[in-house]
């Protein structure tokens, strides 16, 4: 086993969330020597930092959890449907503590550098407190929305009263928001689960939307003994039907497309799925609403007709429903409650599409002229999504080359994997991997990384670098496949995934929209095929 105060490995990765727990497990099982750095003070990564009022999942428990530990299958219990932050953060800390990991972590420890030196054949990392460690492997597991986007809005330092983020909400402190006026400033996954949860105890909730967001129903409840029990005797089936599926979901992909069927049988379908909920809705009504523009729009009406049958006021519900963009053109959240707030006394929803915000003051938040005054203002702004964990470091390849600068005319991956210029270098959840359920991705891509690893130490080859050839191809194929879909209209949302999310990021598709199914049998050939498209220097 590693010891924490050596600074030779085998790998190091760095984060201790869902990818670097399941890396930790995994090279280990291979005998790796291995050390996860993780710049939080525990585990858990995402679900560590985003303790933000209302924090659940969207994906529902039986395929948002890993299913390679039989030991955590059969002793976890879950309680919710959509299980809540603390759940899903106990749910990784037993994990841990359950395989035996977190001896081979150290936390509190933010990686500032990663260099590849080509004489040692070695990474040299350097952490925030100066402290160097060398490994042969350097595996990112730093998350994919993790790097907060802060938006840069006139006046924001301004503000003299509690200003919150929701990926780095308090957590040595409750935030207490009984009774005080809150601005929320970000409308997507995050800000709308936020709604409904504060709109209960705020005094006044000031909700400032740019583009409205498809929010579909979720109905969330408890999980008992006899679902969880058939979910335990199911997980092995599961995980392999997840595997199968374009999203990485257990879910049946339906035969029709919605423009092919009559309006009844049509509303029927939606309504159905609608009241199961969640991704149901999105990926089980039928086969064509992200490649089909009619389909897609019937989809978009019924949605729009839902917020006009729960939001009292006419004017707000309007303001709700989005009309620039189709369904899925955004990452599409869950809600509990979420329309329903708006009926509130308390709630009040102030558009900011056509002119924006004027400014921040000290006491709140000017719009069109128009003063609202605010104690708290929360930003649930989002991410710089998929790659900005990678920028905000310097990691630097073979020739001093920085992965930032390699990427900024546009991404080059290997399956979003390995990157050419960066041997021995690999991402769990690089861009360019699948939009998809990611915990599903997760497990696949690090047991994937732990099998490359295997080959090469058993076949004595001592570089693993993608060719370039096989990342030229691998970018042609993320631009086409994401094309060929309605997520293309992301850049009128938006969308993280497109990196519209961002000013001055490359639109560009930062997640393969070809299918997680698609996506695993790509990797499945390469492993099959010796790697070679991972032997760019022991060719
Ligand atoms: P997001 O979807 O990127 O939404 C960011 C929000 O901030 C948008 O409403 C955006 O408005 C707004 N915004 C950004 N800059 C702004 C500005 N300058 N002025 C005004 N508004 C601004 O971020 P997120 O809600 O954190 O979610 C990101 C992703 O994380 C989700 O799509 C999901 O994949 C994941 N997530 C998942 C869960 C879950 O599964 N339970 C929960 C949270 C997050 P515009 O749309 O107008 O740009």
């Amino acid at each position: 086993m590693a010891d924490v105060t050596s600074p030779e490995y085998d790998a190091i990765v760095i984060g201790a969330g869902f990818s670097g727990l399941a890396m930790l497990h995994h090279l280990r099982e291979i005998g790796q020597r291995t050390i996860v750095l993780e710049a939080g003070g525990g585990v858990g990564g995402t679900w560590y930092w985003n303790t933000y009022p209302g924090a659940r999942t969207d994906s529902e428990f039986y395929y948002y959890s890993f299913s390679f530990s039989e030991e955590v299958r059969n002793e976890w219990v879950w309680t919710e449907r959509y299980p809540s932050q603390p759940e899903v953060l106990r749910y990784l800390e037993f994990l841990a503590s359950r395989l035996g990991l977190n001896k081979d972590i150290r936390l509190n420890t933010r990686v500032e550098r990663a260099e590849y030196d080509e004489s040692t054949r070695k990474w040299t990392v350097t952490t925030d407190s100066g402290d160097t460690l060398t490994a042969t492997y350097l595996i990112s597991g730093m998350g994919v929305l993790a790097e907060p986007n802060l938006p840069d809005i006139p006046g924001a330092s301004s503000f003299a009263g509690e200003l919150y983020h929701t990926a780095r909400w308090p957590r040595d402190r409750e935030v207490d928001l009984r009774g005080k006026r809150v601005g929320l400033i970000g409308l997507g996954a995050s800000g709308v689960q936020i709604v409904p949860v504060v709109a209960e105890v705020a005094g006044e909730l000031v909700v400032f939307q740019r583009t409205p967001n498809y929010v579909v129903a979720s109905s969330n409840y408890t999980v008992d003994d006899e679902w969880m029990a058939r979910v335990r005797k199911e997980y092995p089936e599961n995980f392999k039907r997840a595997r199968e599926h374009i999203f990485a979901v257990p879910f049946e992909s339906p035969r029709h497309g919605a423009k092919e069927l009559d309006p009844g049988e049509r509303e029927r379908i939606f309504e159905e799925k609608w009241r199961e909920g969640g991704f149901h809705f999105m990926l089980e009504t039928f086969s064509d609403l992200a490649t089909d523009e009619e389909s897609n729009h019937h989809a978009s009406e019924f949605i729009r007709k839902k917020i006009r049958e729960t939001v009292k006021d006419p004017e707000t519900a309007e303001l709700l429903c989005p009309k620039d963009y189709p369904f899925n053109g955004k990452r599409p959240p869950g809600g509990h409650g979420y329309y329903e707030a708006y009926n509130r006394d308390n709630v009040r929803l102030v558009d900011i599409r056509e002119h924006g915000i004027d400014e921040i003051t000290p006491d709140g938040v000017r719009v069109g002229g128009v003063h609202h005054e605010l104690d708290v203002l929360i930003f649930a702004t989002g991410f710089d999504a998929m790659t900005g964990t990678l920028t905000a470091i310097d990691i630097v390849g073979r020739d001093g080359v920085v992965l930032r600068d390699k990427w900024s005319d546009g991404l080059k991956t290997n399956l979003g994997l390995g990157v050419h210029g960066f041997p021995n270098f690999f991402m769990i959840l690089g861009p360019q991997t699948p939009y998809a359920n990611l915990p599903v991705a997760i497990q696949e891509g690090v047991q994937w990384i732990a099998g490359a690893l295997k080959y090469a130490r058993d076949n004595g080859i001592t570089e693993l670098e993608s060719t370039k050839d096989a990342e030229e191809e691998w970018a042609a194929q993320v631009a086409e496949a994401g094309s060929a879909t309605i997520m293309a209209k992301g850049v009128d949302a938006n969308a993280w995934f497109i990196g519209a999310n961002v000013p001055g990021k490359p639109i560009e598709f930062n997640v393969y929209m070809g299918g997680a199914d698609d996506y695993f049998k790509r990797c499945d050939d390469v492993a099959a095929g010796g790697y070679r498209q991972f032997l760019g220097s022991d060719r």
